[in-house]
């Protein structure tokens, strides 16, 4: 069996290839008078061109297979989009292209990412939501042209929006969670509309453009609590996980702050599961706000929440603390009757290279030190001191 060379598959485009073909055919084949009669049959009824446009169809899906897994093996939104222009512009110039997509499952706005002449640019489009079209994909999940979108949703505002833009065609972004997002393309550029061949091309081409956004807002989706948009337990182990070999390495200390809200039950209790919800969600919202962006403020469970502070040993943490407590103490849940203030207790643990601590002691010192603060009348900070119960390192 012949050797393939995994690094350099065979290619007819390759001069070698060629050569080891017309080796095969002995000079018979010149000089026969009946194969000569035979090649020029198959030349008259087409079967060469025929070859020839079978070989060019093989080079553009092959074109085709490695754009796809170019684009499908970026890591971030920006980095897809902008594979995604570069491989169109190979083909043709359109007005415009415009991606808009919504994180999955929570209430943030919708983002638009426009691209003019191959650079990202503001085409001065703000919408948000993307409800209004999840009916017409439901029925289409393919790329469209812009005017069946158009003769369906008539004139409603998102339309008008969309109007401004004078889009040709418009495709998908449809998975698992139905509409993540659709993406917009302007009249091309140069000559005339957009041929069969150049349709089909988008289409294709858009399979793995769609597959790729999904996976990475699949992925962001993953990391996240759904109550809260916060970080989840998993991700915040992970992240803990990865700071405590960077402490190792880098020669500072790191530190871990959990939290847990006081007498939540007697909350939910008096004044029902749903205020009880939207107190957390509020929680959230002035946990993030309260962190530093390199911080990892995360959902831990329940009423629980945790916060990875990088590079900020005890002192550091022992202020982020208080300001994280003072700002809960201080927060306005909107909620009709307006609701009682509620408080937090936190636990403090830093790490370094010296201890060498896991995960779990570091959390357990943490969930120590909040146990503390709970004892000590709650809705105040501690850090862990060796005296609050032996932990193994
Ligand atoms: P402590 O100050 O000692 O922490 O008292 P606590 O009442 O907060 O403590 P406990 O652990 O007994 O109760 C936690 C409560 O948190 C009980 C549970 O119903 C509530 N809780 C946990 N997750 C959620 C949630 O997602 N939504 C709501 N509304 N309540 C939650
Ligand atoms: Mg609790
Ligand atoms: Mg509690």
């Amino acid at each position: 069996m012949k050797k393939t060379n995994l690094e350099q598959p065979p290619s007819p485009e390759d001069p070698g290839y060629v050569e080891e073909l017309q080796a095969e055919v002995s000079d018979e084949f010149y000089s026969d008078p009946k194969i000569i009669e035979h090649y020029v049959l198959l030349q008259e009824i087409g079967v060469f061109r025929q070859v020839e446009s079978l070989k060019k169809e093989i080079r553009s899906y092959h074109d085709l297979v490695s754009a796809g897994l170019d684009i499908i093996n970026r890591t971030s939104l920006d980095a897809i989009m902008d594979a995604a222009v570069f491989r169109i512009s190979d083909h043709f110039l359109p007005s415009f292209i415009t991606f808009l997509w919504k994180p999955i499952q929570t209430r943030d706005e919708i983002t638009i990412k426009s691209y003019q002449n191959y650079r990202p640019t503001d085409l001065g489009i703000r919408l948000h939501s993307i409800t209004p079209f999840e009916s017409f994909f439901r029925s289409h999940p393919q790329p469209v042209a812009y005017s069946l979108l158009a003769a369906e949703l008539e004139d409603s505002d998102v339309l008008q929006i969309l109007e401004k833009l004078k889009p040709e065609i418009i495709i998908p972004i449809v998975g698992g969670f139905g509409l993540y997002g659709i993406i917009l393309m302007g009249h091309r550029m140069l000559g005339e509309d957009y041929t069969n061949e150049e349709i089909l091309f988008i289409e294709q081409l858009m399979a793995f453009v769609t597959q790729a956004i999904m996976n990475y807002l699949n992925y962001q989706h993953s990391l996240r609590d759904v109550k809260t948009g916060l970080y989840n337990h998993g991700f915040f182990i992970h992240r803990l996980g990865e700071e405590i070999a960077r402490t190792r390495r880098g020669g500072f200390s790191s530190s871990v702050i959990v939290m847990d809200v006081d007498k939540f039950k007697n909350f939910n209790d008096t004044y029902g599961h749903l205020a009880g919800d939207k107190v957390l969600e509020t929680l959230a919202i002035t946990l993030k706000q309260a962190v530093r962006g390199e911080d990892v403020p995360s959902r831990f469970g329940g009423e629980e929440f945790t916060v990875l502070l990088p590079e900020s040993g005890n002192e550091g943490a022992w202020l982020a603390s208080e300001r994280l407590r003072n700002a809960v103490a201080g927060m306005r849940v909107p909620w009709n009757p307006p609701l009682p203030q509620v408080t937090i207790s936190l636990g403090i643990c830093s790490f370094d290279s010296r201890e060498q601590l896991s995960a779990d002691s570091i959390i357990l010192r943490a969930d120590a030190a909040l146990y503390v603060s709970k004892q000590q009348g709650r809705n105040r900070s501690t850090i862990w001191n060796p005296g609050m119960g032996h932990v193994e390192g």
